[in-house]
């Protein structure tokens, strides 16, 4: 068997015309989303999240404010200026790139977003609001993977759906919401016992650890849809993900590449969730 390919670039295409089509009927109505985001330190790979999601908004219409700071600069500073963002009606999205420097305490300055404009997913009440089933924001990896698997049909109702990686932004969400739409959800960590066990059982499974390639084609059940959140680099500089792509697309029935697969739509899901805090506040939608 040789495996659907799940193409992250393709489906992001296609959901970016739509999302620039929702900016431009917005703009229309006198009202220009707008996405802040705020960079601390000089982390190459951040730096390119934060390059690549600037570039995401411009592309769809949608403005957008970059605050850079540097590796030392005090909390202070940074929660100065997310009270001010706060308070600015012509912002509609607030991002702080993840990881933030060690001298930080990283759940206070989430905390800090107004969680109106808490477009990752990541501030409590938002958390909250998803673990009852009733979102706000999605988290924008999880969301990005929950489209995937619509764009491919793959059936959720009563799937064993196996996660591997239990991160705050990552595992925990994309648990919620393969629950939510009917899956049984195993998760599984460090700590597990027999992680073939759960994999080769899994009619959905997802990779979410960080390990390259962790994940070889004799762990999958034949068939499966594989999703391969990871994104490692591997010494010769080239990007891989958790999954062995090689050994896996040979078992399962559908997967997603790295790179061009989760990592161009958790981007997207970030413009999306951009434009329905746009929306909400046109709407004079409040929580
Ligand atoms: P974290 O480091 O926060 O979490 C990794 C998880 O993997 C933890 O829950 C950890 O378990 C688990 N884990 C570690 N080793 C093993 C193992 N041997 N067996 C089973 N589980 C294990 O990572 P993130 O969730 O933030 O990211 C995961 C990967 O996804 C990374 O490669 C990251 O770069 C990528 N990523 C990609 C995105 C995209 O857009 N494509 C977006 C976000 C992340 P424990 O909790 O017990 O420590």
């Amino acid at each position: 068997m040789t495996a659907k390919i799940i193409d992250g670039n393709a489906l992001s295409a296609t959901l970016r015309g739509q999302l620039a089509e929702r900016a431009a009927a917005l703009s229309a109505k006198g009202v220009t989303p707008c996405l802040a985001v705020i960079l601390v330190g000089e982390d190459p790979a951040s730096a390119v999240y934060v390059r690549n999601k600037v570039a995401g908004c411009e592309k769809a219409g949608i403005r957008s404010l970059k605050f850079v700071y540097a590796a030392d600069a005090k909390p202070e500073e940074v929660f100065a200026k997310i009270a001010e963002l706060n308070a600015d009606a012509s912002v509609h999205g607030i991002l702080v790139q993840l990881p933030l420097p060690k001298h930080f305490d990283s759940d206070a300055v989430l905390e800090a977003i107004d969680a109106d404009k808490d477009v990752d997913g990541f501030h409590a009440e938002n958390v909250g609001a998803l673990a009852q089933g009733n979102p706000r924001f999605i988290p924008c990896t999880p969301y990005g993977v929950m489209k995937m698997l619509e764009s491919v049909g793959t059936a959720l109702k009563g799937a064993e759906a196996v996660i591997v990686g239990r991160s705050n932004i990552v595992g925990k969400p994309m648990a919620l919401l393969l629950l939510a739409q009917g899956c049984t959800v195993t998760v599984c960590h460090s700590q597990t016992r027999d992680l073939n066990f759960h994999t080769r059982r899994a009619d959905i499974l997802v990779a979410a650890v960080g390990r390259p390639k962790m994940i070889t084609g004799d762990m999958i059940k034949p068939g499966a849809t594989v999703i391969d959140v990871g994104i490692n680099r591997l010494p010769d500089g080239k990007l891989c993900g958790d999954v062995d792509f090689d050994s896996a697309k040979d078992v399962a029935g559908a997967i997603t590449p790295v790179p061009g697969g989760v990592g161009p739509m958790t981007i997207t899901m970030l413009l999306t969730n951009t434009l329905e805090a746009a929306e909400r506040r046109l709407q004079g939608e409040k929580k």
